[in-house]
């Protein structure tokens, strides 16, 4: 932050015929932050030193009050503090409460790897999840984020969520991540619908097998509205098949949630390929591992969708 500094000291040079400097001055060692730190350390500080030192005070002084007028600083987010530094004083600026806690909120998010998720889960919340018709849903969720957290080398089986449009499970699934970030672990929610687009239209280039093993290597994957679009055996066995072994063999929780349920997704998605092939054993392999990697809850409940402008 030293240039911050020194841009003040330019500015206080050019300013140093102006009439007020004296008595800007003068104000700034009436501070009493000052006063107590130059009482604080008097025994480093000659007359001469202090004198030396009044720009650096003055710089203290009115970044400290530009903050508490609200203003905005050359440094935003950092709080001035007066340091001894050779014989003079100096100003140093160290990161506001404001700062550290919009950071730690940012890491928060990061934890959160959306990939076509809509922007109103980033705020999702368990303690905000209203839990008429989902009890037992919100209650699982909770106790996974403890289990979790306290054995994240264990196997723990996640959920399937299965509901109308509308219920909330892609907000469950978002607050179960942002419980999950605020305990340290990463996530990765996908819409799968869109990846499945993605993956098709990326066929043969580097970015398609990339994107896969991100995804099956991720310490906790959403898989959201399984079931949604018409699924291509190539889709089903070499993008969600392969992520789904791996998951298994490795025992990393793989959450889901579908318009259908699992026995749905198997008989009306999974069977039946887009060209209307049924491939009844490919289903069932595929299915063996949801079940192995989630317990289906059934949420109930309004549309939440209508009641929103
Ligand atoms: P689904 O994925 O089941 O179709 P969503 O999770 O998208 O449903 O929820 C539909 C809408 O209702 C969204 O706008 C979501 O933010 C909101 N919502 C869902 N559940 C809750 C809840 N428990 N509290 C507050 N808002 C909710
Ligand atoms: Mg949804």
């Amino acid at each position: 932050m030293k240039d911050v500094g020194e841009q003040l000291a330019e500015k206080l040079k050019k300013r140093n015929w102006n009439k007020n400097y004296r008595q800007l001055i003068r104000d700034a060692f009436e501070d009493e932050e000052v006063k107590n730190f130059i009482r604080d350390n008097q025994a480093g500080l000659s007359q001469e030193d202090i004198a030396k030192s009044a720009s650096k005070v003055y710089e203290f002084v009115s970044v400290k009050n530009k903050i508490k007028r609200g203003e905005e600083t050359l440094a935003p987010g950092y709080d001035p503090q007066l340091t001894l530094n050779n014989h003079l004083i100096d100003v140093t600026y160290v990161p506001s409460e404001a700062l550290i806690i919009q950071k730690k909120r940012q890491a928060i998010y990061n934890r959160v790897h959306s990939i076509n998720m809509p922007k109103d889960i980033r705020d999702a919340e368990l303690a905000d999840y209203d839990l008429e018709g989902r009890e037992l849903a919100a209650e699982a969720a909770g106790r996974f984020i403890v289990e979790y957290t306290n054995a994240p080398k264990k196997f723990h089986r996640a959920m399937y969520l299965q509901g109308s449009f509308g219920v909330g499970k892609t907000y469950l699934l978002g607050a179960i991540a942002n419980g999950l970030a605020e305990e340290g672990v990463t996530s990765t929610l996908l819409h799968f619908p869109s990846f499945a687009v993605e993956m098709k239209n990326s066929i043969g280039s580097n970015g398609t097998m990339k994107m896969v093993d991100e995804v099956k290597r991720t310490p906790v994957l959403m898989l959201d509205d399984i079931g949604a679009d018409q699924l291509s055996s190539w889709i089903r066995d070499d993008i969600l098949g392969v992520i789904l072994q791996y998951r298994m063999q490795e025992e990393l929780p793989t959450f889901f949630s579908s318009n259908l349920d699992m026995i749905q997704l198997e008989k009306q998605y999974l069977t039946t390929n887009n060209r209307g092939e049924a491939e009844p054993l490919k289903a069932k392999r595929i299915m063996e591992r949801i079940r192995f990697l989630a317990e289906e809850f059934r949420i109930v409940g309004r549309n939440r969708r209508q009641f929103k402008k």
